[in-house]
């Protein structure tokens, strides 16, 4: 019997949840939920996603549109094992109550506070802590990222301490409401950002401190990346450990990928749905160890790296699998990412 997901919010991330749980064998979509009838509603029709509404009172302008509605979100959690909640920033923390009033598993976004779930996942670091929860938190693009890469270099080298400079993207490409247009926005102004306690959310004893921009691009996050060393390392181990680590890809800039422009080109030629690059990518020529510091740079693709998570997040709640390898390997085949089994 497959798990029964429920996507509540079909928009950047939850669209590409929905088709990142329809690609495996142990899980399948039973509904997503919109709350107005644009053209993602019509592709979820077209790709045979039940389509429900937040309310009753949302559904006349569905009907008008010609769209088809199988039922509001109430129905939708009659039918589902889990919940995946997508919808913008701020509002799974509302969505929760209707959660916890029908009793079902739902995994939040990184748009929420750390304490509207049980914990935060990510599926390298803490997939045990997560096992059999009610909530749980899948961390934002950027803490994903970092969680990634630092983890593997604590577990092999030890981190003293971080220092990590985010240049993160206005908007995401399909929006054209947000900017900036011609400036560069320290965000937020104070120093440390908040990037570092997330990344204590899922690595407590991380000595991690971030400060952040926004940079005016769509495409993707960058982040340039500082550590101490608690044991020696080389620059080619640390190449070594990225190349054979999960969900990280090195790139290289005599290659002809010397941006976020060429990234994204490199996930359209490698046949990539939507042009989505959900491993992070470190350049292989930024990565140096100079001393007992490590520095490296490492760009997000922020509307794909956190899909990956959600799916292995669904097994470790509703326990179609204690092993977070097995999940990963799982998972990355079905998405058809970088094997690095
Ligand atoms: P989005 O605005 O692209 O999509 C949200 C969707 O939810 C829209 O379809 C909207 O119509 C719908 N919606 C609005 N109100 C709703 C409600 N009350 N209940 C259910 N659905 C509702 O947002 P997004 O970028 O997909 O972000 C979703 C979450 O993922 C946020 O927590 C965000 O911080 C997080 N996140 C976003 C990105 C990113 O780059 N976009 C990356 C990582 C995490």
């Amino acid at each position: 019997m497959k798990t029964k997901v429920a996507i509540n919010g079909y928009g950047t991330i939850g669209k590409r949840v929905a088709d990142a749980v329809a690609a495996q064998d142990d899980m399948e979509v039973v509904g997503v939920v919109k709350t107005r009838p644009t053209i993602e509603a019509k592709f979820a029709i077209a790709k045979n996603y039940p389509l429900y509404v937040t309310e009753v009172s949302k559904k006349q302008a569905f009907v008008d549109a010609d769209i088809p509605i199988a039922g509001t979100l109430d129905d939708l959690l009659a039918k589902a094992d889990i919940v995946v909640d997508c919808a913008p920033g701020k509002l799974g923390a509302e969505n929760k109550k209707i959660y916890e009033t029908k009793g079902i598993k739902a995994i939040f976004q990184g748009g929420e506070k750390e304490g509207v779930a049980d914990a935060s996942f990510n599926a390298q670091n803490n997939f045990r802590n997560c096992i059999g929860k009610q909530f749980i938190r899948v961390v934002s693009c950027n803490t994903t990222g970092l969680c990634r890469t630092l983890g593997e270099i604590n577990r092999t080298f030890g981190v003293k301490k971080a220092r990590v400079v985010l240049m993160r993207r206005g908007p995401d490409p399909g929006d054209s409401k947000k900017g900036p247009v011609n400036a560069i926005v320290p965000n937020p102004a104070t120093v440390p950002s908040h990037h570092g306690p997330d990344v204590n959310s899922v690595l407590p004893d991380m000595k991690i401190v971030t400060s952040a921009v926004i940079v005016p691009t769509t495409l993707m996050h960058m982040h340039s990346v500082m550590v101490e060393l608690e044991k020696e390392a080389t620059t080619n181990e640390v190449k070594e450990l990225f190349e054979r680590a999960p969900r990280i890809i090195t790139v290289r800039a005599k290659e002809g990928i010397e941006s976020t422009a060429q990234i994204m080109e490199y996930a359209r030629d490698a046949g990539r749905s939507r042009s989505d690059l959900n491993e992070i990518a470190v350049w292989e020529e930024s990565i140096n160890v100079l001393g007992n510091e490590l520095f490296y740079m490492q760009a997000i693709h922020q509307e794909s790296d956190v899909v990956p998570e959600n799916i292995d997040a669904i097994r470790a709640m509703t326990g179609l699998t204690e092993d977070a390898v097995r999940s990963m390997i799982k998972t990355d085949t079905a998405l058809k990412l970088k094997k690095w089994w």
